[in-house]
């Protein structure tokens, strides 16, 4: 790999016809990557980037992983797509392991996380049609993320997305998270599920409470309405389990699995129950369902996860790096470090979490801030030891180099 050069020399030129060409969505650093390998991404200056964002949860095996360089290769000169009207091979092994590993009895595949959410939504309204005198509302939590279609906007609890696209599409109502009582009176008749995150991940990684999880279970076996478990960033070792799922022993009527399962590669899951085997022709579909190369990946990087237990290894890493995080908390004034496996949050002493972050990549180092006050890492489940104490290093050097927060800011 160190044989590699550069297509593209002048970063400046690229630069301006992104901002010429691409529809403008986000304020981006003045950087373009070019390279990942392992835990590093590189741009095109050649700088070299430690990576404790992971594509945001994604790229689990890490950058370029040869597993997904194979399978890639191998499927693309076998079968790229065969229609979603046909079986394939690939679509019916990778269904095969998923349900093995996971319980469930039937697998949806979609390309975004966002995409199984709303299918997860669609089987839940469907369950209420059918046996819920037509029953559609799902209860979600506020500061929850479901994603980003008109649907999953509404679904999401963000308030700041409240009045975005109106009008909002309708059926969704949201709770605080672990308060049951506010959960039992949002509950009425036209509910027919409940879906969480068990680690509200793009809202700052909370946890929800086993206790709560447990009554929330409970409610909805008692009122007839489903649970759906959103581990479209929990799932596929990122919390040190499997599924995240397995810290509480609460099962879900419906399970959605993205980011992490195709490891970069867009790819997402539907699981549901037998019970639940209730679209009819025509409910529901899609043009790339199953398509045989993220088929081929998806298969390829679950095989990985477990093959080499990235869950145990995810879960010593990330009690390591908290370990380290509670060394240096006095230090630096750190609190609320939290979070499961490589899923993990800490707050600053003030709101520098944008300015800590800039001034991490400008070292090389990648981190995302969620929210002003917040520090979110997520690196990839091969991480080791020593690459967390790289990134201490340069992040103690920033946090020695930040200003502490003055009255006025
Ligand atoms: C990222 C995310 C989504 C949306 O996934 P996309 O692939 O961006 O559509 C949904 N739910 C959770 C919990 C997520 O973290």
């Amino acid at each position: 790999m160190n044989t590699y050069t550069s297509t593209h020399q002048d970063t400046a030129s690229l630069l301006e016809e992104a901002q010429r060409s691409l529809l403008f969505t986000a304020n981006r650093p003045d950087i373009v990557m070019e390279r990942g390998e392992g835990m590093y991404l590189w741009d095109t200056e050649g700088k070299k980037y430690l990576d404790f964002i992971g594509g945001w949860a994604v790229t689990c095996l890490g950058h370029s992983p040869v597993v997904i360089r194979d399978a890639l290769f191998n499927q693309a000169t076998t079968l790229v797509n065969a229609s979603p009207s046909y079986y394939n091979k690939r679509q019916i092994e990778f269904a095969s392991l998923l349900t093995r590993l996971s319980g469930y009895d039937r697998v949806y595949f979609a390309s975004t996380g966002a995409e199984a959410n709303e299918g997860a939504v669609k089987l839940a309204r469907k369950f209420g049609a059918k046996h819920r005198q037509g029953a559609f509302e799902v209860i979600t939590t506020i500061n929850g993320f479901h994603g980003r279609t008109l649907a999953m906007m509404a679904a999401t609890g963000k308030k700041h997305w409240e009045t975005l696209f109106a009008p909002k599409t309708p059926g969704f109502k949201h709770v605080p998270q672990n308060d049951i009582d506010a959960l039992l009176a949002a509950i009425g008749p036209d509910t027919c599920a409940v879906m969480l995150e068990l680690v509200q991940g793009e809202g700052g990684v909370h946890a929800v409470e086993t206790e709560y999880l447990k009554q929330v279970r409970k409610v909805c076996d008692e009122v007839g309405i489903l649970l759906i478990f959103d581990e479209i960033q929990t799932g596929l070792g990122r919390t040190g389990k499997l599924f995240a799922s397995e810290h509480y022993g609460v099962d879900a009527d419906i399970m959605t699995l993205g980011k992490g399962i195709g490891g970069g590669f867009p790819l997402s899951a539907v699981l549901t129950r037998e019970k639940l085997n209730l679209f009819e022709p025509g409910d529901q579909g899609g043009t790339y369902i199953g398509q045989p190369l993220g088929m081929a990946v998806g298969y390829a990087v679950v095989n990985e996860i477990v093959q080499h237990d990235l869950s145990g290894h995810a879960a010593r890493m990330g009690q390591y790096l908290v370990e380290r995080l509670h060394q240096m908390a006095d230090k630096y004034g750190l609190t609320r470090i939290r979070g499961k496996g490589l899923l993990l949050a800490f707050d600053l002493p003030g709101e520098q979490g944008a300015e800590v972050a800039a001034a991490c990549l400008a070292e090389g180092l990648l981190i995302n801030s969620p929210n002003p006050r917040s520090i979110r890492l997520m690196p990839a489940l091969i991480v080791t030891e020593a690459e967390i104490d790289t990134m201490l290093e340069t992040l103690e050097s920033v946090l020695d180099r930040t200003e502490a927060p003055s009255e006025g800011r």
